[in-house]
């Protein structure tokens, strides 16, 4: 499988090559030549495999350079009982993603959290660690991995990548602004190629000193500056798998159809969702919600697309989805406008240099590409997204209902997800199963599970008093000289 750019770069490529890579060098994303097409037969093959086993059968499709039996012991050290052994009460845990059923055949959550940091971002952050791993000895190559975070993405990170050989993370959060549960989770970590800095300002000043750093190529070159983006090609793959897992789960055959809820930021996620429906799995609409922060929901209603400020992004209860860009879109647009490089390249052009008219951003409404649309959603449903938002009014009412109906605690992002997913399950066809993905335990987010139900979420066992095991960071003013020194003696 070859791999090339959304805005038309192309060297023939392949996944090893992309692996460590970020944006491509045109500032496009990377895309497989295709996607390749899952026969009935195969479908019926994997149904009953184990989750590992089914990640090697879906990811073997993608990477073709990576002989098939290392790839097969990748994906068995990565999909393991030890490492997803979160699973809540009633769940089982062999199943790594469990399906647990609130109406039975009827309404579901796919429990994505039983990671170790027990958010969704644990499923692709593991196997990247795994590849990083596999490759990078390969070739006898070291990479440091910078990056920012406001909370989950920096844990699932640090979790996928500590104690692996050539690779060493330095992760820069917001001091004293992440929960007591994230600094704990973070911090705690006593691997010695883990460097926290805790950076004396907001998320944005850390991200800037990430941008500015990544920015400097000499810099970049000579100390093998790399990242782990929610746009790296690898992370989609990974999550192609629970798609199909969840269909396995929720049909007795593959005759049948499935509806998936996706609580949406970047659009990663529902983005895997779509390319799972693209190669042929049966899923008959895929449902995206996003809180306050609703760019998503507005092109999916609209056709317009228009990327807010950070100044315009509201901070949320559904913290990890307050986004203002959804960095993937890129991928799905390309797909949209008909596969077309030259077109993307002119969209994310008015986007980053925005002319006067454009207010930064596009609109889709009335042109081609919704006749291009309306063609599409006759032979191939992959473009239909129905989507919502959801507020933090929502969110309390939602994890106060779900509780006292099904005796289940959700966390806020699953909220957001339950409370579109009700407002569209009219619109299901008939006998449709409609799963809601859950992507992080409610654990994490214990203020506001406190402020819907006046009560604390249950602690798994191995991380109670978390927050008293000793801590190790760096405290740094917000300045990119210093933190370039510390990565330099420390890379
Ligand atoms: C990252 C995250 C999301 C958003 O997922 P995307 O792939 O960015 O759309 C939703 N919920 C939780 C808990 C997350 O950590």
């Amino acid at each position: 499988m070859k791999y090339f750019s959304t805005r038309g770069f192309a060297a023939g490529l392949e996944f090893c090559d992309i692996l460590l890579d970020g944006l491509a060098p045109d500032g496009g994303l990377y895309l497989p030549e295709s996607f390749p097409a899952v026969s009935r037969a195969e479908l019926d093959a994997w149904r009953r495999l184990p989750y590992a086993d089914l990640a090697f059968e879906i990811l073997s499709k993608f990477i073709t350079d990576i002989p098939a039996d290392d790839l097969r012991d990748i994906c068995a050290r990565t999909y393991t009982a030890d490492t997803y052994c979160h699973a809540r009460a009633g769940d089982d845990p062999a199943r790594i993603v469990p399906l647990r059923w609130l109406e039975p055949g009827k309404l579901g959550l796919l429990a994505l959290s039983n990671g170790p940091t027990l958010a969704f971002k644990d499923m692709a952050m593991q196997l990247l660690g795994n590849l990083f791993e596999y490759v990078l000895t390969l070739r006898g190559e070291t990479i440091n991995i910078l990056g920012a975070t406001s909370g989950d993405t920096g844990s699932a990170a640090e979790y996928a990548m500590r104690g692996k050989s050539h690779v060493k993370v330095f992760m820069l959060s917001p001091h004293g602004k992440m929960s007591a549960f994230q600094r704990a989770q973070m911090y705690s970590l006593a691997d010695e190629n883990i460097f926290n800095i805790a950076v004396t300002g907001m998320f944005d000043d850390a991200q800037d000193i990430v941008k500015a750093v990544s920015s400097d190529a000499a810099f970049k070159a000579q100390h093998r500056i790399g990242a782990v983006n929610s746009i790296n090609w690898a992370r989609i793959a990974a999550q192609v798998v629970y798609y199909f897992h969840g269909y396995f789960a929720a049909t007795s055959d593959n005759t049948q159809q499935v509806a998936f809820c996706v609580p949406s930021g970047n659009f990663g996620n529902a983005y895997a969702g779509y390319v799972a429906r693209c190669m042929g799995l049966p899923i008959t609409r895929l449902i995206l919600a996003t809180n306050e922060n609703d760019v998503l929901d507005e092109f999916f209603r609209t056709g317009v697309y228009r990327p807010r400020e950070a100044s315009e992004t509201h901070v949320t209860s559904s913290p990890s989805m307050d986004i203002s860009k959804a960095s993937n879109f890129e991928r799905f647009i390309f797909d949209y406008v008909g596969r077309n490089p030259a077109t993307v390249a002119k969209l994310w052009k008015d986007i980053e240099s925005p002319a006067r008219h454009t207010r930064g951003g596009f609109d889709l409404s009335n042109t081609p590409f919704s006749l291009l649309k309306a063609k599409f959603d006759m032979y191939l449903p992959g473009f239909h997204f129905l989507s919502g938002k959801s507020t933090h009014t929502d969110r309390l009412a939602t994890i106060r209902e779900v509780h006292a109906r099904y005796g289940v605690m959700i966390d806020p992002h699953t909220a957001d997800g339950m409370k579109v997913a009700s407002r569209h399950a009219a619109d299901l066809p008939d006998g449709v199963p409609l799963l809601v993905m859950e992507t992080a335990q409610p654990a994490k987010f214990a203020d506001t599970l406190r402020e819907a139900l006046g009560r604390d979420p249950e602690i798994p066992a191995d991380l109670q008093g978390l927050e008293a095991f000793p801590q190790r960071f760096e405290v740094m003013p917000p300045d990119v000289d210093a933190v370039k020194a510390f990565i330099a003696a420390r890379a």
